[in-house]
């Protein structure tokens, strides 16, 4: 798929292997490490990432922050808080476009060009994935379609197929609105 000057792509895999400018962490607050695609970021980054981690002191919901790759084959790791699925009722929706839109705001203010976003807050944090898969890709959309300069490649790694599936056809209806 093609947004403006960004291609955007939608795969199967394991995301501390992408060498993209940027990674997506999905978080806790406290941003010290935890479980799922958090944990295996930090494996592969080494200890350095969280020593880095640990001078920032946390981040709110729906809000990012950024550091060094470290040992990970990508520069720069952007990390966001994903909301708890709590219901819907509680700002859940907002708060999880929010990551994906602060994550690109800082990727842009930093000059990256390339970024890979995990399935945010579908893991522990119960998000219903085919609305997660929706929210992500209506956000990218806006964000490229408000900058279409700013970004030459955008990647979603779903960790599993039946995710992916979800991703892809979000992606495709949302960069059909776009265009
Ligand atoms: P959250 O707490 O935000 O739900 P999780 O890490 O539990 O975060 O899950 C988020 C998503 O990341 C899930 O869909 C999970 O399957 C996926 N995931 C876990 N490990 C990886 C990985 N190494 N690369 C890409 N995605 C991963």
């Amino acid at each position: 798929m093609i947004v403006g000057a960004t291609r955007w792509e939608v795969v199967t895999g394991d995301i501390t292997r992408s060498a993209t400018d940027a990674i997506v962490n999905a978080a806790n607050n406290s941003l010290l490490g935890g479980g799922g695609v958090d944990g295996a970021i930090h494996r592969a980054a080494g200890p350095e990432l969280l020593a880095e981690c640990r001078t920032i002191g946390g981040c709110p919901t729906g809000e990012a922050r950024i550091t060094r790759g470290y040992d990970l084959p990508a520069r720069y790791v952007i990390h966001t808080v994903g909301p708890v699925w709590n219901g819907g009722g509680r700002g859940e929706r907002d708060l999880l476009a929010g990551c994906y839109a602060h994550s690109l705001d800082l990727a842009r203010r930093h000059a990256l060009r390339s970024i890979a976003f995990p399935a945010i807050s579908t893991g522990v944090y119960a998000f219903p994935k085919d609305q997660a898969a929706g929210i992500a890709a209506a956000a990218v959309a806006s964000a490229l379609r408000r900058d279409p300069e700013a970004f030459d490649f955008v990647r979603f790694v779903c960790f599993d197929d039946s995710t992916t599936v979800l991703f892809e056809a979000a992606v495709r209806d949302a960069a059909c609105d776009d265009q």
